[in-house]
């Protein structure tokens, strides 16, 4: 039988950037781990992100009502945040069905998956790939392969820091792959923070993995995670 999970996936306080928002949260209190927001309940946040969004504008001297460029880039911003930036903070995990392995017990791999985040310290864009790789046990489970796609948007697109997205990746799909023999996730990108303010550098690019079970126990598993990564470039 096909087993669903959906909760136990987040790593950090509700709330925090890289969680799922407070009024997330505070729904699913009420309703349970499946509860999510209502278009009106998004307009609403939407509405008063765009309303403080302006002040912030205002506050840097920037007469936006009047200049034809600005004068919706309040609002403009504010659904960037919700609907795309940090749609992952105002959505549940989605159900991702996990099926028998019947029997297949080598490497899974998905490489190259784009992602887009946003570093929780500065607001700027982070870009880059991930890779991600599992071995399910001959009487494990495995998932459809755009799933992992898609739990590197749950997770992607909410402030973060890359090393911790790094690990949100790797806890749900050792999650949701049960009975699995390991899970490998690597991600190298590129920090826009980095790369626009601070210390200016352009093309630094960051890597970091977070390995389990067999790929950290076993010289041959990891080696054939990274023989798959090889090939790969960033950008
Ligand atoms: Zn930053």
């Amino acid at each position: 039988m096909a087993k669903k999970f959906i909760d136990g996936t987040e790593l950090v306080q509700a709330g925090f950037a890289n969680g799922i928002s407070t009024q997330l949260a505070e729904k699913q209190v009420k309703e349970g781990p499946e509860a999510s927001l209502t278009q009106e309940e998004k307009q609403v946040i939407i509405d008063n992100a765009a309303a403080a969004y302006a002040l912030f504008l205002t506050a840097l001297g920037c007469d936006w009502e009047n200049d034809p460029n600005s004068s919706d880039t309040p609002m403009r911003v504010a659904k960037a945040y919700v609907n795309d930036l940090w749609a992952g903070r105002f959505e549940p995990m989605d159900k991702i069905t996990a099926f028998p392995s019947d029997g297949y017990d080598g490497i899974v791999f998905e490489g190259n998956i784009p992602v887009t985040s946003m570093c929780s310290h500065h607001h700027q864009t982070i870009t880059g790939r991930v890779h991600i790789g599992y071995i399910p046990s001959a009487d494990g489970k495995v998932v459809g392969l755009s799933k992992l796609n898609r739990i590197v948007e749950q997770f992607a697109r909410r402030g973060a820091i890359q090393e911790q997205l790094t690990v949100a990746i790797h806890n749900a799909v050792d999650k949701i792959c049960g009975g699995n023999l390991g899970v490998a996730v690597m991600i190298e990108a590129g920090h826009n923070c980095v790369s626009c303010r601070g210390v200016k550098h352009q093309g630094a690019t960051m890597k970091t993995a977070k390995l389990s079970k067999s790929f950290m126990e076993e010289d041959s598993a990891r080696a054939e995670f990274y023989e798959f990564v090889k090939g790969y470039a960033c950008k």
